[in-house]
């Protein structure tokens, strides 16, 4: 059993990447890849050896733009290190995410909700997003959830809503597929109606490698839709539960079950 999808704390999970492999060793994985928002610095700091058990995979989870509305590009670098330039691309997501971060701090102020860039920023090691602003707003009781803290403040319909400022998927997938990697769409049901067939057509002629099937938001029905999706495209099909820690409590590291074939399979595609 594999995973490809999950977060550490170097993005918006609550483990480190030494907590998660142990996790990972527990559930008796084979391999589990490690895709954090926008950041590469979680697998960086494990500097895995080639015979660790379980196995590590270097990935990444690139916050894109799809006709104005966020789409999450999920990215496998399954031949090592995606480079310099690709490297520089990533900081330019994070100059981007700190400017987007002071704006939804003046929002958030003035709404009467005082939060601080600095404090935010405390609680994300290597990228800052909304997760650390759910943090800090239910910390200083300004709601009482994280959950909550979307629905009020940061959410998509919330008050202080600031959209995030992203290149388009297009972008993306011609930046992990040049980095070498293996792009593939991730949690499409989260697109919506915006996901169809032919929006999939034209991401595959972009480029796309893969599509995330198998998903924690997916039912049984969606995963066999996206199945069928992908062959009739030609794409690779990667899955992943999504991990995040107990932030996320009903999502298990290993929960989707995805068996070891999805990995061999990218593996002999593009590996
Ligand atoms: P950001 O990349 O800064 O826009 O933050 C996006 C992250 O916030 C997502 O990956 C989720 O982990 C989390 N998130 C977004 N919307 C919600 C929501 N309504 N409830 C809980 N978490 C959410
Ligand atoms: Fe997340
Ligand atoms: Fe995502
Ligand atoms: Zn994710």
């Amino acid at each position: 059993m594999i995973d490809l999808h999950s977060h550490t704390d170097y993005s918006d999970g609550a483990l480190s990447p030494a907590e998660l492999l142990e996790l990972a060793r527990r559930e008796g994985l084979d391999a589990f890849a490690i895709t954090d928002h926008d950041t590469l610095a979680g697998y960086d700091l494990l500097a895995t050896p080639e015979e660790r058990q379980p196995e590590v995979i270097r990935g990444i989870e690139v916050t894109c733009d799809l006709n104005g509305r966020p789409a999450h590009l999920l990215g496998y670098f399954l031949r090592g290190d995606p480079g310099e330039s690709f490297r520089r691309w990533l900081e330019l997501r994070h100059e981007q995410r700190r400017e987007r971060n002071r704006r939804l701090v003046r929002r958030l102020q003035s709404l009467g909700a005082s939060v601080e860039l600095e404090e935010v920023e405390a609680l994300g090691k290597s990228m800052t997003g909304r997760p650390h602003f759910a943090r800090v707003l239910v910390s200083k009781g300004y709601v009482d959830s994280y959950e909550e803290a979307f629905h009020r403040y940061i959410g998509e319909h919330g008050a202080a809503y600031v959209p995030p400022e992203a290149p388009s998927l297009a972008e993306g997938i011609a930046r992990v597929n040049e980095a070498g990697g293996v792009s593939s769409l991730a949690h499409p049901v989260r697109l919506g109606p915006a996901f169809n067939e032919q929006a999939l057509g034209s991401l595959a002629r972009a480029g796309l490698r893969a599509l995330e099937v198998f998903h924690s938001d997916h039912s049984i029905e969606d995963s066999s839709r996206y199945l069928e999706m992908a062959r009739r495209h030609d794409l690779a099909v990667t899955g992943g539960s999504d991990f995040h820690g107990p932030i996320k409590p009903r999502v298990r590291l290993g929960g989707e079950r995805v068996e070891n074939w999805v990995l061999d399979s990218l593996r002999e595609r593009f590996g």
